[in-house]
């Protein structure tokens, strides 16, 4: 016996997939059998990845997106439906930080985190939910497959970390987003988790985890380790699936136990 979770026919938007998580949790998906739409403002990254994907054998395509551009995220969410098809899952993923003491947070700081992760991620599920729920309540009985809105949120949304106040505000809403989505939308199918990663290898921290703080860091983790881009694949698949239809709301922590 095996248990397998197939995403055939299915249609993922990935939003920040030039890179990190992103660009992970795409060809995971692909490799799950979805379509996938990388949309992201790094086009020629979005290219080089769905070259990789396709040599995977995956159906993957590139979309320009800039989140915090309202008009950008309405035309991007428009194209993907035309050219791909509705849309099923979105993987809400873009998101920036900045690293300073509360005391020197100035409003340019502020408001490029809250403008991405907050507003940005707000818009972006808005318009793929307003699409599904068109879906939903015009379907016949039974014909509407569901929704997947799948929030990337933070461990920091959840436990406070020194010299990231804005970031962990940001995730904080997300969290609280997350089951505001869900309690409006569930009853409609449309399931909305979010995942809060712990420390995770990336792009956006690659070079930290090379520093005499960055491994003082790891060494007060409760394995003395960060995880890898692909330490999540399975949570993402399973909150991307159908067979996740009893999860709504949740947010889970992936993070190696470092919130315990
Ligand atoms: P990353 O910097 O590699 O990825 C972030 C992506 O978002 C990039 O591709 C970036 O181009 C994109 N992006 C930023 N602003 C955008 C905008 N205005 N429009 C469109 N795309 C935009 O870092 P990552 O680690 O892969 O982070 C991905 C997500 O995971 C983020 O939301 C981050 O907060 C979250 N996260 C990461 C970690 C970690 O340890 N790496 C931990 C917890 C949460």
């Amino acid at each position: 016996m095996s248990y397998s979770i197939d995403l055939s026919g299915r249609v993922a938007f990935i939003t920040g997939a030039s890179s990190g998580l992103g660009a992970q949790f795409a060809r995971t998906l692909a490799c799950a059998g979805a379509a996938v739409v990388l949309a992201a403002r790094r086009i020629d990254q979005l290219k080089d990845l769905r070259a990789r994907i396709e040599g995977e054998g995956g159906d993957a395509h590139v979309i320009g997106l800039d989140v915090t551009d309202l008009a950008s995220i309405r035309a991007a969410v428009a194209h993907a439906e035309t050219e791909v098809g509705s849309i099923d899952i979105l993987v809400n993923n873009a998101g920036v930080s900045t690293t300073q003491r509360l005391q020197d947070v100035t409003e340019d700081d502020f408001d490029y985190v809250f403008a991405t992760n907050v507003k940005g991620a707000f818009f972006v599920a808005q318009e793929v939910a307003k699409r599904m729920l068109a879906r939903a309540k015009g379907a016949a009985p039974g014909t509407f497959t569901g929704g997947r809105i799948i929030n990337i949120a933070s461990m920091a949304g959840l436990k406070v970390l020194a010299q990231i106040g804005p970031y962990a505000m940001s995730k904080a809403a997300v969290v609280q987003m997350t089951k505001a989505m869900a309690l409006e939308w569930g009853r409609f199918e449309i399931n909305v988790n979010a995942i809060c990663p712990g420390y995770i290898d990336t792009e956006i921290n690659h070079l930290h985890w090379q520093t005499e703080q960055g491994q003082k860091l790891i060494n007060m983790l409760p394995r003395k380790r960060v995880g890898k881009p692909e330490d999540l694949d399975a949570l993402l698949v399973l909150l991307a699936s159908s067979e996740s239809h009893f999860i709504n709301g949740a947010v889970i922590a992936a993070d190696d136990g470092f919130g315990v």
